[in-house]
């Protein structure tokens, strides 16, 4: 008999979009609509009998009638899949696929503590499918599941005293490690994202020294909390890695070059007991990309943005990409490079940058390039050093014309890139993260004048919103390995 999967896959949309389709739970494009129709009649499906009294409970019975008579009910509008299944796993036997368990999973990291019908709601699940994955991490003791003090927003189920999902074991903690160009940062937190130890250091140049500094510093912090568990490292750093995730190939702004991040900062949990514990080598703007996306899954009260570009802009400029709600890497031999932006040119002939190209986008857009936009190609006088971004932020608040025309000029540069962005990939949804949200004020309204007059600006519904301004750091390695964690538990 066929199932509702089979009906996805020959639609090519995912179970969910199917579900909605039937229940018309949620509003789908036409397209989309007609394309699941055609499967269900080419399959000829019959939605079982738990998703039909389900629908019909919250639907009424016409509803289903309605669906059988009509067949086509053109409803059109934007349609925002739930993230995790744009991509389903054909790996799994299992009714609720790697991508909507590793969903839920983030789910309850990112919003715990949370009814299962809260989960189902907003990833647009059937409650059958959250039970069938958390049943078995409860008696694991992976999740635990108890009446708890809801978090603000959250409606309690009728009269009855709220019963949410957490994770269970509280003695397991992660180290993020964010090497910076400047600054490296190495922190301790829970699953739930909560910090309890940090350490900062000026990055040195020879990246074994920054190693050897980095690796004392997970030990000195590891030592702070005896008894508990170290599960997994995250690293973040300003450059492409490789497709194991384990070493770096190429920081520009640092000049290393194939550095063995996971080998140099590989550590026995604390105590020096039992197996290594993985390390994860991520960029840095895929790391705040991930970061974002755990916010934006935390707040959001319906299904989160599965899809968009992540355009991290400090010293230089990389992009991460969030598509059908995983990271994309690239693949194949481009595995780990995808994102690379920062140095596609937009001014022929241009400033020289040390990529050995000239008029690349991050000698335009990025933070630093704000000082030298600042000082203009005139010789400076006295040996003065240009004021640096934060700096050039204040005085443009405090009404400087000199410093407000920079951050104009710099957002008008930053959407001339996002145009690109946006045109090349076809994600219309962009976040800005970095120091240059700090200026976002005098940048924005140049920002989306230069995206409006491109081709992008002719995509319906595109957006350029800002992140968080410290370009998520620490926070971004930190997600890093509490990601890598989950994945494990899914794919045990
Ligand atoms: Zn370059």
């Amino acid at each position: 008999m066929p199932t509702l999967r089979d009906v996805a896959v020959l639609a090519g949309v995912s179970t969910a979009t199917v579900s909605h389709v039937i229940n018309q739970t949620r509003r789908t494009t036409r397209e989309t609509r007609e394309r699941v129709e055609l499967a269900i009649r080419q399959l000829d499906f019959v939605p079982n009998a738990a998703g039909r009294a389900l629908a019909m409970r919250r639907n009424g019975v016409a509803h289903v009638a309605q669906f059988r008579a009509v067949g086509g009910v053109a409803a059109v509008a934007e349609l925002e899949e739930p993230a995790a299944f744009s991509q389903p796993s054909q790996a799994t036997a299992a009714t609720a696929s790697v991508g909507a368990s590793r969903m839920i999973l983030r789910l309850v990291r990112a919003a715990q503590p949370i009814p299962r019908v809260e989960i189902a709601r907003r990833l647009g699940l059937n409650r059958s499918t959250v039970t069938e994955v958390v049943k078995p991490l409860l008696v694991e003791g992976i999740l635990r599941e108890g009446q708890e003090t809801l978090p603000a927003g959250v409606a309690r189920t009728s009269g009855r005293p709220p019963v949410a999902l957490s994770f269970g074991d509280l003695n397991e903690f992660f180290v993020g490690v964010s090497v910076g160009v400047r600054h490296t940062t190495v922190g301790i937190a829970t699953l739930a994202g909560e910090r309890f130890g940090e350490e900062e250091f000026e990055t040195p140049a020879e990246h074994e020294e920054a190693l050897a500094l980095m690796r004392a510093s997970v030990k000195r912090l590891c030592a702070k909390v005896p008894g508990r568990r170290l599960k997994v490292i995250g690293v973040s750093v300003p450059g492409p890695t490789d497709a194991a995730r384990g070493r770096m190939l190429y920081a520009p702004h640092l000049g290393w070059r194939g550095v063995d991040v996971a080998q140099a900062l590989s550590v026995k949990p604390c105590g020096g007991e039992g197996e290594l514990v993985p390390v994860v080598v991520e960029n840095d703007a895929t790391a705040a990309a991930m970061y974002e996306a755990r916010l934006r899954l935390r707040d959001a009260s319906e299904a989160p943005p599965s899809n968009f570009a992540l355009v991290r802009s400090g010293t230089g400029i990389g992009v991460g990409l969030v598509l059908g709600g995983e990271v994309y890497r690239g693949t194949g031999g481009g595995e780990g490079l995808a994102g690379e932006f920062g140095h596609m040119t937009i001014v022929a002939g241009g400033k020289q940058c040390r990529c050995g190209n000239r008029g690349c986008w991050e000698m335009y857009a990025s933070a630093s390039a704000a000082s030298s936009l600042y000082a203009g190609d005139r010789v400076q006088l006295g040996g003065q050093k240009p004021p640096r971004f934060v700096e050039i932020v204040a005085r443009a608040e405090g009404g400087e014309l000199r410093a407000q025309r920079t951050l104009e000029r710099l957002g008008e540069y930053l959407g001339i890139g996002i145009a690109n962005v946006i045109t090349g990939l076809g994600v219309s949804r962009v976040i800005v993260s970095g120091r240059l949200v700090y200026g976002w004020r005098f940048i924005e309204a140049p920002l989306r004048e230069a995206v409006g007059q491109s081709m992008a600006g002719r995509i319906s519904g595109w957006s350029v919103e800002p992140g968080e301004p410290t370009g998520a750091g620490l926070g971004g390695a930190v997600e890093v390995a509490a990601d890598e964690f989950l994945a494990r538990v899914v794919g045990r």
